[in-house]
Order: structure tokens, then sequence, then C-alpha cells
């Protein structure tokens, strides 16, 4: 185990920080169980800390950070039943590759993957899928450090099961997962750029795809539609060109879009015409590959981000009602908005507990101001009863959440027993928890 005084912490987006007092790297459970029992009895906190990829303050704390990066190993796989053990610290980048040499992949993954496995599942991240459901749904069991030090093994059949699958890290250090993985896959993946009433007209028969996404260009009725089905094991794989990849990821995805970031936040009266521009120079692409590197793009272009689960029906309402607000405010966002789409599950606190849902994201690039356009789209899609994502920004309290999630008092139950003395506490938590 290494501990330093560290320097500030700042999370992916920059606009979360702290100072932890320590910042430790622990390399086995039991080093996690001692740091723990240490902080417990000298009434300090501890959190651990994934990639830093939320945009809320999850992750931020005063007390000793803890980096699980050194234990980030594949424990196991049993190759029968298709499940893998795993230290929580592993990133879902590095676990990718180990994934496909043992013939196994995830069954879903949201669009980049520098995110720790342990920080993955406490958010609830989630991809895009009608059928499909967020990374801990993957989960059939953990390995759990609670606040008093004791490590405790968590399977289906434990009652705390569907509270630590999603649980903000508050109930304790997650140091192992198991993960149920799907037999290695390919996806067909076509892009093509339409317009926003064709999509929302043509719904119910995207929803038919494996996994259906959209964005929208706001100020514009121009979408860009990803569809990702898979193929039967031997399809050969068609990837995108190195050129091609190159010419749409890195310069239209990454390069250009930063400069119109910085181009609309000198001259904001410009985005629409430029969101029009960006709309109309999309091409269609179509490509197959190995599922991960289908689901995840590069992120070059730093921003900020909202993201909300709304009853699916609500969607067309939800769009309507920003589109107005755009067209009377006077807010001019470069960003485009996305639309993804999940199954319902059973995971106490996931925002699709028990409710098939819509995904609907805003971001803003990090330095423009964020906050008008935020709390406008927060008013939107609480209206319709939406259940933010707990990595991205929100100002929900717990009052409100507990309306949103039927079993909230009962993962505050558990959180009760596994961290009386609130070990793991931080602002972030008192704002959702109460
Ligand atoms: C560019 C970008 C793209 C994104 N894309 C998606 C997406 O497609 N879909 C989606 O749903 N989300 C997405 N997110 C959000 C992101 O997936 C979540 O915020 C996720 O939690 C970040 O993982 P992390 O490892 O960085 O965790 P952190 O942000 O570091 O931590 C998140 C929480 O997990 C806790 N935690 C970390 N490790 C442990 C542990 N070992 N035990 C217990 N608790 C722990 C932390 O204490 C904290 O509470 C994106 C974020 C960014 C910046």
């Amino acid at each position: 185990m290494s501990a330093a005084s560290p320097a500030p912490w700042r999370n992916w987006a920059r606009n979360q920080y702290a100072q932890p007092s320590r910042m430790i790297r622990p390399s086995s459970t039991a080093e996690v169980a001692e740091i723990v029992a240490e902080a417990r009895a000298a009434g300090t906190t501890v959190k651990p800390l994934g990639a830093g990829h939320s945009f809320t303050g999850i992750a931020a704390t005063d007390g000793a950070q803890l980096r699980l990066d050194g234990m980030s190993t594949v424990r196991w796989h049993d190759p029968e039943s298709g499940r893998v053990r795993v230290q929580a610290g592993i990133s879902l980048h590095a676990l990718g590759p180990q994934l496909r040499a043992l013939g196994l992949a995830l069954p879903n993954m949201g669009d980049v993957d520098p995110q720790s496995v342990a920080g993955a599942i406490s958010t609830g991240t989630h991809g895009t899928g009608a059928r499909a459901r967020g990374i801990a749904h993957a989960v059939v069991g953990l390995q759990l450090v609670t606040g008093a030090g004791e490590v405790v093994e968590i399977d289906e059949a434990h009652p705390w099961f569907d509270a630590a699958r999603v649980s903000l890290g508050a109930l304790g250090v997650i140091t192992e997962v198991t993960l149920q993985c799907v037999p290695a896959f390919a996806l067909h993946a076509v892009e093509q750029p339409m317009r926003l009433p064709e999509v929302l007209e043509g719904l119910a028969g995207f929803l038919g795809d494996d996994h259906f996404e959209f964005y929208w260009f706001p100020h514009t009725e121009s979408a860009l539609v990803k569809r990702n089905n898979r193929v039967a094991q031997g399809t050969p794989l068609r990837p995108v060109a190195r050129i091609r990849h190159l010419w749409d990821d890195e310069i239209l995805s990454n390069g250009v879009f930063g400069a119109v970031n910085a181009v609309g936040a000198a001259v904001p009266a410009w985005i629409p015409r430029i969101n029009r521009i960006s709309g109309s120079a999309l091409s269609p692409r179509e490509y197959v590959d190995h599922s991960h590197d289908v689901f995840v793009s590069p992120r070059r272009v730093r921003f900020v981000e909202s993201e909300w689960a709304v009853p699916r029906d609500a969607l067309p309402d939800v769009i309507a009602e920003l589109q107005r607000w755009f067209a009377a405010s006077g807010e001019r966002v470069a960003f485009p908005i996305e639309v993804r789409f999940a199954a319902a599950d059973d995971i106490w606190l996931s925002t699709g507990y028990a409710r098939e849902n819509a995904y609907v994201a805003v971001h803003q690039w990090f330095r423009r101001p964020h906050e008008r356009y935020f709390a406008a789209a927060q008013a939107i899609f609480d209206a319709h009863e939406g259940r933010p994502h707990w990595g991205k920004l929100h100002t929900l309290t717990a009052d409100r959440l507990r309306e949103r999630y039927a079993r909230f008092d009962d993962f505050r139950a558990i959180r009760e027993a596994t961290d009386p003395d609130r070990v793991f506490d931080n602002p972030y938590l008192r704002q959702v928890l109460g």
C-alpha cells in the first residue's frame, strides 16, 4: 500500500475539485479493510475513486481518497457459465480485451471505457437498447468492505444484493465484482443522418434494434441515428477504414467539434447556423466490428452533462418542451442532445428500476456556463418523473428522489447497517440520501 499527501483532485470534466487529506493506493482487500477500520476509529472518512468520470461531486472527498488502480486484475473466469471475477479497480478499457481473449464480452456498454468497473456500476452507468440494461445488471456477486472494515461476500441470494449493485459508493468499498458475461459478439453499426420528426415517428421500429440511439442538434431538425445490431458468430468484420475513422471520429467528432465549441462560445448567435451546417455535413456509414469497439468512441472535447431517465412514452413531449424552451429562452447550445433507451431492471437505485426508460442527456462545453440550460432541462425532466443519472449533474435532493424510487428507504436502511458511522459520507451523498 502506498499513501501520499495528494495534490488537489479534479474530475475529468474539470467541474469538481477537492482536497483529499490523504491518497492511498491499497493493493488488497485486507489493506482496504484496515484503512476503513482505522478511519472509523479516528472518525474520518474514506472515498474510493474510479476514473473520476462523474460530473457530480459523488467521488469528491476531503478525507482519504482510495485509488484502486492497483487492484485491477481478472481473478478467475468460468468458461461454463461465462462468469468472470475481477478486482473492482479494473477499467472497462482494460477489461474489454481480456474478456475478448476469453471469448467473452459485456452484454452492453456506455459510450466510453475509461471508467473502473466499481465506478461504472456504482452510478448506474448504462448504454442503449430497448431490451438492454445497465452494466450493474451484469453483476452477479461482489465483495464489499463495510464501514466497520468487515469483508462481506454478496451474491444474488444476499439481502443486500439489490442495493449493492448501484450503491453510489454509500455502502462500502467494492473490492471484487463477479460479472455475468456473454459470448463475444460483433455488431453491425449503421449511422445515418435523419430529420428529427422522422426519428420520432419511426421510434417504435427503431426500438426493435439491439442498441438504438440518436443525437439531436438543438435549434435544428437534424439528427444522427445510430443502430447497432448483433451479427451471427463468424460474420467477417468490416471495421471503419483507418482513414475514415481518423476523419469521422478524430477530426470531425473531436477536432472540428472542439473548434465549433470555441467559435460558438465566442459568438453564441452563430450556433444555430453552425448546428445546421454540422447536421447537414453528417454522412452515413456502416461497419461491423467487435462489440466493445462499436460501443465505445473517443471523447476528447471536454464537456459537462446532465442525463435523466424519463418514462419512454414521455419522450416526444420532453423533446417538444426542450424545443420550445430553446426558442423562447434565446439560449444557444452547440452540443447535440443524446437520446438512449433501456429496459426495466430490479436494482433499487438504478434509474431503470421497474421502468422502461428513454434517457435524455444535455451537454455543454466545459468552458461555457451550463447552469441556466441544465436548470431548464431539469425542470422539464423532473416534471416527467425523471430520475437523474447519479454521476451526471442535477440538483435533486433526497425528498424528491424518494418519490422516484420505491425502495429508497430500504436502501437507506441497508446503508444504516453497512455504514452507521458514515465513513463513506460526502456532501453529494448528504444531498441525495439525506
Ligand atoms: C466522457 C464521458 C462519457 C460518459 N459516458 C457514459 C455513458 O455512456 N453512460 C453512462 O451511464 N454514463 C456515462 N458517463 C458517466 C460515467 O460512466 C459515470 O459517472 C461513472 O460512475 C464513472 O466511473 P468512474 O470509474 O470514473 O467513477 P468515479 O466517478 O470515480 O466514481 C463514481 C462513484 O463510484 C464510487 N466508487 C468508485 N470506486 C468504488 C469502489 N471500489 N467501491 C465503491 N464505490 C466506488 C465513487 O466513490 C463514486 O461514488 C460518462 C462520463 C464521461 C466523463
